[in-house]
């Protein structure tokens, strides 16, 4: 994984009966979550409105929670998806279909939270926890989850020894910071850009009117994975290219 593709696709209703997206473990990182058929609990005053004379089964709505188990059978970890359903026309009904109505599901939560980015392995336990954090509410609040990014890239910052605060206790600005550290090497000119972007990011959807989309912050995620690749990970590549090619095959 780069990015967990699947993650977007739950900011679609999923109709009952159709297969559901299956996002990479947060557990082993290795297998993929099934979820189960979602058992459903109508709400009460939808309930209620089955005696209205008008009653359709369009008024039907409420709560569900679908299990989900690791198929690495070496994890099996249970994870648990939630949110609402309603209830209307389906999208595959088959023709002469006696019963034209599904539910639709609309996850808000999944719980242990899968991870929306991967996590170099030489990457920091700071920035490793700010990676778990967006992910954790993606689905909940996109904006936080941008914010929570956008921390991320400042706990990189200060992993990487560029002062938080001024000299009389204040905070930096993160732009200032972001310069700061880009300025110090020619070579950090992309990945600075790539950081920049994620702090923009970062900035709408901390705003009060803030109105990001789940699409928009994986977006984020995108280019914060592509500048921690090439950080974490590009330097590494670098020089086992170099001793392949200095040993004219296989560097033993
Ligand atoms: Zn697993």
């Amino acid at each position: 994984m780069p990015v967990d593709g699947s993650l977007s696709k739950f900011t679609e209703t999923l109709e009952d009966g159709q297969p559901w997206p299956r996002p990479l473990c947060p557990k082993c990182q290795e297998g993929y979550i099934r979820f189960a058929e979602p058992k459903m609990n109508e709400n009460t005053s939808s309930l209620a409105a089955h005696q209205h004379e008008a009653w359709d089964p369009e008024w039907i709505e409420g709560t569900f929670v679908s299990e989900g188990t690791c198929e690495n059978p070496g994890c099996g970890v249970t994870a648990y998806a939630t949110g609402t359903y309603e209830v209307r026309y389906s999208n595959h009904i088959d023709l002469g279909a006696s019963d034209p109505y599904s539910a639709f599901y609309t996850v808000g939560q999944i719980y242990p939270p899968p991870l929306m980015m991967s996590i170099p392995a030489a990457a920091p336990e700071s920035v490793r926890e700010g990676i778990v954090r967006a992910s954790r509410v993606l689905l909940t609040d996109p904006g936080l989850a941008a914010t929570a990014l956008r921390g991320t890239v400042e706990r990189f910052l200060t992993t990487e020894g560029v002062r938080r605060q001024t000299a009389d206790g204040g905070f930096r600005a993160v732009h200032l910071r972001l310069d700061e550290w880009r300025n110090a090497d020619d070579s950090r000119e992309q990945v600075g850009h790539l950081l920049s972007a994620v702090k923009w990011l970062g900035n709408a959807g901390t705003h009060e009117d803030a109105d990001l989309t789940v699409l928009e912050v994986l977006e984020g995620a995108t280019l914060l994975d592509e500048a921690f690749q090439r950080w974490f990970r590009g330097p590494d590549l670098d020089a086992k290219a170099l001793a392949i090619i200095q040993a004219k095959g296989p560097a033993r």
